[in-house]
């Protein structure tokens, strides 16, 4: 297994000051999206929507923009496409002749799109502090390690590692190379079913809440078929026998955007808001998801609000640019967040409109900026894994 960090590679870094004359400072070493400041992010200076879109205009058909689901309004607004991180990598894919990918999103993201793109398109992450806590809490170490005390306890060949896309190249890659699949939170089940029919036990990465939901709400295994791996105890915090009677060996992360969704937040909005509907994201904990109405990916999400009749109410369990947005394009029905306590995916928001002008003027100046780029052994290990994810019935 490569334990090479897939690092971006920097052609030009973005200079503080820069940033700074661009109407926001930054400190691309701090990063983790665990804050929950209180409301979204105010706004940028509404002049950089016209540098914006002169700099857009002007790299033409050269560049393609892709904007998360979760991403700012003021980023939103030049996305070319939006979507989820899989959708996206795909759509970067198909426009070859887009030279520049300007990914409006988090690090695994970017890098998922540079190995889905052709080697002449180069992904380009506007602000490289955007990263993903859940992502950072499985590195290439500690799953190899993980790894060998499965070897160990004796289970490793009956193991088959499903990753989630939420994942850094280097999980992707470690998981094609052990006869793994990706998942996303539309297709996890069928990955799992995959994963069952290759081996008697999975290994799941790094969500615990999205495996675990899987596993027991849409599969029918009991939670004590599933047992939680922590890597930073000794063997995970397992006994060998408790590794060896598991289905699901599940990893210790989470994400700190839906892990902050509780029972009581549920209880609450139920009290609150007689006749609501609670619609929320698998990434939520178990009691949350056993809780709710309805249990979906973001466009899951999406639709059902789609669907939903005027007059309809909805508590709803994801990251709030997204339920704002969702909000604001249904007048007609009720929609809330979860939570009284507002919280946004704070590396997602680091993605703001100075970092996006600083970026596509870049470009448009022909300087390379922010690249984000996987060594080729990472590339083809983890594009394998992909590839079986593509491949599912
Ligand atoms: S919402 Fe959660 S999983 Fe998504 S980028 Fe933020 S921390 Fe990561």
């Amino acid at each position: 297994m490569t334990t090479a960090q897939a690092r971006p590679e920097l052609d030009v870094q973005p200079s503080p000051l820069a940033l700074l004359l661009l109407g926001r400072e930054a400190d691309p070493r701090s990063e983790r999206g665990v804050e929950c400041p209180g409301d979204l992010p105010s706004p940028s200076d509404p002049d950089l929507v016209e540098r914006a879109r002169a700099a857009k205009e002007k790299l033409g058909d050269k560049v393609f923009v892709l904007g998360h689901h979760y991403q700012r309004d003021e980023v939103i607004q030049f996305a070319d496409v939006t979507g989820d991180s899989f959708k996206l990598a795909k759509d970067a894919a198909a426009r070859p002749e887009a030279e520049y990918i300007v990914f409006c999103g988090v690090h695994f993201m970017a890098e998922s799109a540079d190995i889905l793109t052709s080697d002449d398109q180069k992904v380009v992450l506007p602000d490289l502090a955007a990263g993903c806590s859940m992502a950072d809490m499985a590195t290439a170490e500690q799953v190899a390690e993980c790894w060998d005390v499965l070897a160990e306890a004796g289970i490793a060949e009956q193991v088959v590692p499903v990753s989630y896309m939420n994942s850094s190249a280097d999980i992707k890659a470690f998981t094609g190379k052990h006869g793994g699949t990706i998942c996303t939170s539309s297709n996890a089940k069928r990955a799992l079913d995959w994963a069952f029919e290759q081996g008697e036990k999975v290994l799941f990465l790094p969500d615990q809440h999205l495996g675990r939901n899987t596993a027991v709400r849409d599969m029918g295994m009991s939670l004590d078929d599933c047992v939680l791996y922590n890597p930073h105890k000794p063997n995970g915090g397992l006994t060998v026998e408790q590794l060896r009677n598991a289905k699901m060996i599940l990893w210790r992360g989470h994400c700190s955007v839906h892990g902050r969704f509780s029972l009581d937040s549920v209880n609450d909005v139920r009290e609150r808001i007689p006749g609501v509907n609670v619609l929320v994201h698998p990434e939520c904990k178990h009691e949350v998801v056993t809780a709710a109405d309805y249990v979906g990916s973001t466009e899951y999400i999406i639709k059902t609000l789609e669907a939903a009749p005027a007059g309809s109410k909805w508590a709803i369990g994801t990251e709030l640019n997204l339920v704002r947005r969702v909000a604001n394009a249904h007048p007609d029905k009720e929609v809330v967040f979860l939570d009284k306590t507002v919280c946004f995916c704070s590396t997602m928001n680091r993605i703001d409109l100075p970092h996006l002008v600083w970026a596509l003027e870049s470009l448009a100046e022909g300087k390379l900026v922010n690249r984000i780029q996987v060594d080729t052994e990472t590339e083809s290990f983890a594009k394998l894994a992909l590839e079986r994810m593509l491949a599912l019935p």
